[in-house]
């Protein structure tokens, strides 16, 4: 028997609650908002191609053969889908989802009620799943492999551990970082998906879907251009279309035009690769004040005053994608095109040629 998933569609409850930077990690203000434009099936989104095909696959065969599905882990930069697979699945297979947030999974005390509610295939959602503590993730290893958690009852000689048995459930979990997972987790995924950035394409057909559902018309030069400036990330191209939608309404006739789009995001600061004042400042600090690098990650946090895992997980995938930055065995370092992006020249290289010869250039 199939029942309604609890996670029903909800209105947006406050659309305008944009600050001049958003965090690509989604802080609890947010949540609505983005719920609004979340698709609701898997067919409804956008990109990812490879992996909504295996899914699709798994899910299918999982609804034919009547059994749960396999576990599942996602990982990939924040904003890119994790979490919209994770609900997806769930209405796809007319099941139960309970979310369950690996930062406040400190013991396995934590993750029993969740366990021992898992009604039969239904779907338990960990996001942050590496944010659990090791006691946790020991404690799911019988859960997710035999459907069955060991609880020691009582204390000292009269501790007795009894076997629980579980209704087979289906673990989901989203990470930003797969590397903090230990292998023996890791393995008990029957599929790992990554998650990779979205064409400017792909964010042109969002942006332009999302102007539908927020209900303001946007010309198709606007929706290029909006999705140019959105980081590969969909969490970002919502986020800016709907300030360039504030803006449209405030100063323009509430349309979205090409010019429109462009004031609007320049007002934000957002320059046309879509770095925003923060990916800036964090280039230039390594540029000018570690002279273009190498510098460890930590020096350059504990400069811009920011949370180590904020620039690891938030800032950098991006920059390292575009080639702005590369990591070395040294630290971070920014590229030719970091400083030509930056409209800063080559510092000297240590022979006095130019960073160039740094790069083997
Ligand atoms: P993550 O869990 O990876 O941080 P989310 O799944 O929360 O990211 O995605 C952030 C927002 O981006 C969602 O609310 C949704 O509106 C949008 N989004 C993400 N992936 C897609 C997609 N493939 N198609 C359309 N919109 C998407």
């Amino acid at each position: 028997m199939t029942r309604e998933p609890i996670l029903e569609p909800t209105e947006p409850t406050d659309d305008a609650d944009q600050a001049p930077r958003e965090p690509i990690s989604r802080p609890d203000d947010l949540a609505d908002a983005d719920r609004a434009l979340r698709p609701k099936r898997m067919r409804e989104m956008v990109g990812q191609r490879d992996v909504y095909a295996r899914i699709q696959i798994a899910v299918d065969a999982t609804l034919k053969r009547g059994e749960p599905l396999g576990h599942i882990l996602f990982d990939g930069p924040p904003g890119l889908g994790k979490t919209t697979f994770a609900l997806c699945i769930p209405r796809d297979l007319g099941v139960n989802v309970q979310i369950a947030s690996g930062a406040t999974l400190k013991a396995p005390k934590d993750v029993i009620p969740y366990l021992t509610n898992a009604e039969e295939r239904s779907i338990l959602f960990i996001d942050e799943i590496h944010r659990m503590q090791k006691a946790v993730e020991e404690f799911l290893y019988p859960a997710m492999e035999d459907f069955r958690i060991d609880l020691t009852l009582g204390e000292g000689v009269n501790a007795r551990t009894i076997n629980m048995r579980l209704k087979p459930f289906t673990l989901i979990g989203a990470t930003t970082r797969t590397g903090l997972l230990s292998a023996p987790l890791r393995d008990r995924f029957q599929m790992r998906e990554h998650l990779d950035f979205y064409t400017v394409e792909e964010l042109a057909e969002i942006v332009t879907r999302n102007a539908g559902k927020l209900r303001v018309a946007i010309e198709p030069d606007a929706a290029v251009e909006i999705a140019s400036r959105s980081r590969s990330t969909p969490r970002l191209a919502n986020n800016r279309l709907r300030w360039v939608r504030d803006y449209a309404i405030s100063k323009a006739n509430g349309r979205i035009t090409l010019p429109v789009a462009r004031d609007a995001l320049a007002m934000q600061g957002i320059d046309p690769l879509g770095l925003d004042p923060q990916d800036r400042k964090y280039m230039e600090t390594i540029a000018r004040v570690f002279g273009g690098g190498p510098v460890g990650v930590e020096a350059v946090a504990h400069t811009l005053n920011l949370a180590v895992d904020t620039l690891i997980d938030e800032v950098e995938p991006f920059l390292l994608r575009s080639e702005l930055i590369v990591r070395t065995p040294r630290g971070r370092r920014i590229t030719p095109a970091g400083f030509d992006h930056l409209g800063l020249s080559l510092p000297p290289g240590p022979d006095g040629g130019g960073q160039q010869s740094l790069f083997g250039l």
